[in-house]
């Protein structure tokens, strides 16, 4: 028999979290019932995948899959998101930044008749300002540019019905941005506001370049506003130069004494086209590039091993 609930966790080096974790959430799905865990191990160098073993060893509802390297956290998302059996999904953290004392939450809204629930951060506690100031501008900036309407300061917690999880998993795409993606999905959302706890132990895994390249797919995935800078910014260009030709003009016919100083004013322009030109060829280059990646049609990820699961799916 399915069970009601799937929560699907990426575990990346969490072995100091993962006792704390699974201590909290039993707690919480012994109240819901009929949970399973599924933890993604997303090529773990710590103990992580061992401590997973033994949780599975120890409680049938803890399932892990484990993947052939690092693919990086939304795949392993997806991955776990692959093999739910539940009606209701709920994706979190494993270093407890998403407090599973808020499931019950999710799973009321969830009951109300919403099939998609996200989390959203009011607050941050203990992160740097290095986090989060470009995390607030970029929230910021993809509400303004995205086609669809992704919610401000949510991260991946959520939950989300089974319907909503069949949708993604019938979505290719390699440049996963699941939070723009669920939302593309539509019908009923809605958010419970949270305060997001410091990590309970171990390192931030998302470095600064992890999170750089995660805000770029959001980006790239859903708008297409930065392919028109280029013609924007060429249009004011061309106007510019129709005007100085219009002064240049003037003043050789009209004021044939006022000095053409150019030296200064020609090198500007030409750093200053060079520059628009390169950074548009670079805007123009992500989205090649994503374009390339996606042609190519590799699996998502690779497993090496499962626990809890009778069949492997095609992956
Ligand atoms: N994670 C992962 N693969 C990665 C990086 C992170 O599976 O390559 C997992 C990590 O174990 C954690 C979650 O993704 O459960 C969020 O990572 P982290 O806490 O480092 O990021 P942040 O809280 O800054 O979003
Ligand atoms: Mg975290």
């Amino acid at each position: 028999m399915n069970p009601k609930y799937s929560l699907v966790i990426p575990v990346y080096n969490e072995e100091t979290n993962i006792p704390e974790l699974y201590r909290r959430l039993k707690a919480v799905i012994d109240k819901l019932g009929e949970a399973e865990l599924i933890l993604v191990n997303d090529g773990s160098r710590d103990r992580s995948l061992w401590l997973l073993r033994e949780l599975h060893q120890q409680d049938s509802r803890v399932c892990y899959l484990s993947l052939s390297r690092n693919f990086g956290h939304q795949i392993a998302v997806t991955a776990g998101l692959n093999f739910v059996r539940g009606q209701a999904i709920i994706v979190l953290d494993a270093d407890l930044q998403d407090p599973p004392e808020l499931i019950p939450k999710l799973v009321e809204k969830w009951q109300q008749g919403y099939q998609l629930v996200y989390a959203q951060r009011t607050r941050r506690h203990r992160e740097s300002w290095l986090k989060r100031l470009p995390a607030y501008i970029f929230y910021r900036l993809l509400r303004q540019l995205a086609d669809v309407e992704i919610p401000l300061d949510t991260g991946d917690f959520c939950l989300m019905d089974r319907r909503v999880v069949d949708i993604l998993n019938r979505m290719p795409e390699r440049n996963r941005y699941i939070r723009g993606l669920r939302s593309w999905v539509g019908w009923r959302q809605t958010s419970i506001l949270y305060e997001r706890d410091p990590r309970f132990a171990g390192e931030v895994k998302y470095t600064l370049g992890k999170s750089l390249a995660l805000a770029a797919n959001g980006l790239v995935s859903f708008s297409r506003v930065p392919l028109r800078i280029s013609t924007y910014v060429g249009l004011l260009a061309a106007a510019v130069a129709v005007l100085m030709a219009v002064l240049v003009l003037y003043w050789r016919l009209f004021a044939p004494s006022s000095p053409l100083t150019g030296f200064a004013t020609i090198l500007i322009a030409i750093f200053f086209l060079g520059a628009v030109q390169l950074v548009s060829i670079g805007i123009l280059g992500e989205y090649v590039g994503r374009i390339y990646e996606e042609i190519k049609g590799r699996p998502l990820y690779v497993l090496s091993e499962v626990g809890g699961f009778t069949e492997i799916k095609s992956q």
